[in-house]
């Protein structure tokens, strides 16, 4: 026997039997961002290795051991994104959109790499969706940010939505910020990891970000890091928070959220669903009014977020309301051979209507149309025999209760309609 292959480790294929989830959350993203007035932008797979060096942090988990970095044959050193921002800024600044219009609204979608230890709904490929708010330093972009973040995750279908949210200054209160937390940790350091105790004269920010368990034990009693936040940034902080709780969103306070990267300002936020567990965040996304200055561009604000897809499909996949969203399967069952032609003029109609037709020309027999129709689990099977050729009808079964009516032949997509509503094509 020859050898057989498999994926590298930490990877994975998306069967068609996962990919309606996929299509799902990506057109309801691509949908609702368009009703804030975002537009799509696509960058490249690998970057320049020195653009996340600088632009993610030199101190992060993810630059200094998940990342795929690799010399071409040209010498270049390069990376496989890591994740979204750092390159839509590179080219937010290379393409001078900033000169373009004042406040740009961006979103992404694509594959990210990260060698981290694979775990259920981890990858080392994974895929993100993105969106990024440039040039405006007002609170009420954090807030459209985070409501729109809420907004499509109600519209995918769940429930018990919140925001957890905090603020990790900004350049002049940072210091402080810093100072304080030094404090604290430093009675405990040489109990902290190794990684703790490198991260903490540069940035000790990280360590609150640690994922190491002993080092979570020590951060209890952990002073709140917005009471030394400047007048400024309390301001905003209220702002923001006032505006979401406004619209009715519910937020808690967590002094502990900084996020794994080091350019955020301000504001930091998740959002979290109780339909799952506690400290499982559905996204995450924060301000950086840094990163574009320091990516070589001029000084912008911005706020932005990112959710993993493959998470929000293991969570949309337990949710059983779900596949009431999805374009029910309709199955078309000629009886007998002669009744084709008229089937697939009937199955045509259907179609250009928007909703989803299975023709099955290669079986004749009812029975073994039923059987091949629950197979593919369709909703409706849809008989058309010689009685219902001479009386110019069809017949409709539901496949969910087994009942049947007689439905002129003229009329099947009003059926349709009053069954489904209208198509989704
Ligand atoms: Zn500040
Ligand atoms: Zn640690």
């Amino acid at each position: 026997m020859s050898q057989k292959y498999t994926v590298p480790r930490g990877t994975k294929d998306i069967l068609p039997s996962e990919i309606p989830f996929w299509h799902y959350i990506e057109s309801s993203s691509r949908s609702l961002f368009g009703l804030y007035n975002y537009q799509e932008i696509r960058t490249p797979i690998f970057e320049h290795t020195e653009l996340f060096e600088r632009g993610i942090g030199d101190a992060t988990d993810i630059v200094e051991k998940e990342m795929y970095t690799f010399t071409d044959k040209g010498n270049r050193r390069l990376t496989l994104r890591p994740e979204g921002t750092a390159p839509l800024v590179r080219a937010y600044v290379q393409n001078s959109i900033y000169a373009k219009s004042k406040v740009a609204k961006l979103y992404y979608c694509g594959p990210m790499f990260r060698y981290e230890r694979p775990q259920s709904g981890r990858y080392r490929q994974f895929h993100q969706i993105g969106v990024e708010c440039l040039g405006n330093a007002l609170p009420i972009a954090d807030a459209e940010v985070i409501a729109m973040g809420v907004h499509l995750f109600d519209e995918l279908g769940l429930s018990g939505l919140s925001v957890t949210i905090n603020s990790v200054g900004c350049a002049v209160c940072r210091p402080v910020i810093e100072e304080r937390l030094k404090q604290f940790i430093g009675m405990n350091l040489e109990n902290l990891c190794e990684d703790c105790n490198r991260r903490f004269d540069s940035r000790p920010l990280r360590i609150l970000d640690c994922k190491n368990v002993t080092c979570k034990t020590y951060m209890t009693g952990l002073p709140d890091i917005r009471n030394s936040l400047c007048h400024e940034c309390t301001d905003h902080f209220n702002y923001v928070v006032g505006y979401i709780d406004n619209l009715g969103i519910r937020f808690q306070i967590n002094p502990q959220l900084v996020r794994g990267l080091d350019y955020y300002t301000r504001t930091t936020f998740e959002i979290v669903s109780d339909q799952l567990g506690a400290q499982n965040a559905l996204c995450g996304g924060g301000r950086y009014d840094g990163l574009v200055s320091q990516l070589g561009g001029p000084a912008t604000p911005a706020v932005g977020f990112a959710f993993g897809i493959e998470r929000a499909v293991m969570i949309l996949q337990e949710l059983s309301d779900y596949h009431q969203k999805v374009n029910p399967l309709i199955y078309m069952a000629p009886v007998g051979f002669d009744q084709v032609a008229k089937c697939f003029l009937l199955v045509d109609r259907i179609r250009r209507a928007g909703y989803r037709v299975e023709l099955e020309a290669g079986k004749t027999d009812l029975k073994s149309h039923l059987k091949q129709a629950d197979k593919l689990d369709a909703r409706l099977v849809l008989i058309y025999g010689e009685t219902e050729a001479e009386q110019g009808n069809i017949l409709v079964r539901r496949m969910t209760d087994r009942t049947q009516e007689s439905v002129d032949f003229d009329a099947v997509l009003e059926f349709l309609l009053a069954e489904f509503g209208p198509g989704h094509g």
